[in-house]
């Protein structure tokens, strides 16, 4: 037995000794110079992959990848939103441009930033610029990281003080903050969502989960309303304590509240290349790709993660594995080599219902709180994104 152990023992360092070997002789060719827009999940795991290997920049707006997965216990739990901003330059120091992209010269192939006159020439472009949508789940870009953290911070004491919440939207992410509200204010306060369909979540929850979502709203009293539309929401203080709020919907019911949380209506950001590659777009400003991720219509020109189209559920672990997509191609530009097609993972989703469980669906198998909660709940993937990083969280 200690002999095919040892065997087997030897087999695996010899594989991985081969594969380290074999990874260290990639690089980028000395004429490439790669530029990637925009920091989230999708622009920092090309980032990560390509340091090391040759000449890219990423540019972002912010210092800091927003780890906007946890965003939702950023927003309940005080002291948490320090550990979901990860900063950029002691991951990849000088490759790190702080900036907005404004322009694309597809002509020059460049780049140029708001506010500042030096444009950036590249050999292959990776936009990755992802999309923007309401606090809490999204922040805007256009902050310091310390004004960020502390609208979280302040966010936590609006959901400490409110009695009655309204949550607009029973998406992924209006279903996990009722659950992180429920959770860590167990009986304490009358959690509402108001979802205009009749699925929650997503479509591609097989009925086993949404029988699980169903359940758990029971035992943490989350009232879900189907196939309703808030229709005084502009009217409304939106992420404000507010007393005597009248919360109206279509079917004509009103419900009392003292905050509503927006948790819908995501966009694409587009403005980085909305005049040069606006042939390219579909109507929802995605940029429209090939079998490669290429942007179709444009050379040298790559879209990954939520900015694309590609017909895949939008996520970060999805974008993550776009970035490693394009990382692969890239190489095969250096070694002139043909590009390969980009082959999705199947469907996999992780929906924490507060940090005590939740539900997790891979393919259509579905499994319960045990293992929500050992793959999302529990950290929300705190550890996981700050290792992706090549760092440490703070306590
Ligand atoms: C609350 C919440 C929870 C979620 N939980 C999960 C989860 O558990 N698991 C999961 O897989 N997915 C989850 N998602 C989805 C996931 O966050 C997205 O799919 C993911 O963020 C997409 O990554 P991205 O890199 O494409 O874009 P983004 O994360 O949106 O990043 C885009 C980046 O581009 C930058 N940018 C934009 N415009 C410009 C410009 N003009 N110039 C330069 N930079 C620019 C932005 O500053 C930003 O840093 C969650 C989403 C939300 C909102």
């Amino acid at each position: 037995m200690a002999k095919y152990l040892g065997i087997a023992a030897g087999a695996g360092i010899i594989v991985y000794g081969y594969r380290r070997i074999i990874d260290a002789g990639k690089k980028l060719s000395s004429d490439q110079r790669v530029v990637i827009v925009g920091g989230g999940y999708a622009g920092a795991r090309l980032a990560k992959e390509l340091n090391g290997r040759g000449d890219f920049t990423l540019i972002d707006p912010k210092d800091a990848l927003h780890h906007n997965m946890a965003a939702l216990r950023a927003a309940i739990e005080p002291g948490f939103a320090k550990k979901t901003f990860i900063p950029y330059e002691p991951s990849f120091g000088e490759h790190f441009k702080q900036g907005k992209v404004i322009a694309i010269d597809m002509k020059k192939q460049e780049v140029s930033l708001e506010n500042d006159p030096t444009p950036i020439p590249y050999t292959q472009l990776i936009l990755a610029t992802g999309t923007s949508g309401p606090f809490p789940g999204k922040c805007r870009h256009d902050k310091p990281t310390s004004q960020l953290i502390q609208l979280y911070e302040n966010y936590t004491n609006e959901i400490k003080a409110a009695k009655k919440v309204v949550i607009v939207g029973g998406g992924a992410v209006g279903v996990e903050m009722a659950g992180e509200i429920a959770t860590d204010y167990p009986g304490q306060k009358e959690v509402t969502i108001v979802h205009n369909s009749d699925v929650a979540v997503s479509p591609k929850l097989v009925p086993k989960a949404q029988d699980m979502i169903t359940e758990k709203f029971k035992i943490k009293k989350i009232n879900m309303l189907y196939n309703e539309k808030v229709t005084n929401l502009s009217d409304l203080p939106i992420n404000k304590q507010t007393e005597g709020l009248k919360v109206k919907l279509s079917s004509g019911k009103v419900i009392d509240a003292d905050l509503v949380i927006p948790c819908f209506g995501l966009y694409v950001n587009s403005d980085a290349y909305k005049d040069a590659l606006g042939g390219s777009m579909n109507e929802r400003g995605q940029l429209k790709v090939n079998e490669n991720l290429e942007v179709v219509g444009a050379n040298n020109v790559f879209a990954i993660g939520d900015c694309n189209d590609y017909d895949e559920v939008k996520l970060a672990s999805v974008s993550q594995t776009q970035g490693s997509h394009v990382y692969k191609n890239l190489i095969n530009i250096a070694r002139s080599k043909p590009l390969e097609a980009y082959k999705p993972d199947g469907f996999r989703m992780a929906l924490p219902i507060g940090r005590d469980g939740g539900l997790t669906q891979s393919g259509t198998k579905v499994l319960g709180d045990f293992m929500a909660k050992f793959i999302k709940a529990k950290d929300v993937f705190v550890s996981m994104t700050w290792k992706e990083m090549g760092q440490k969280p703070p306590k």
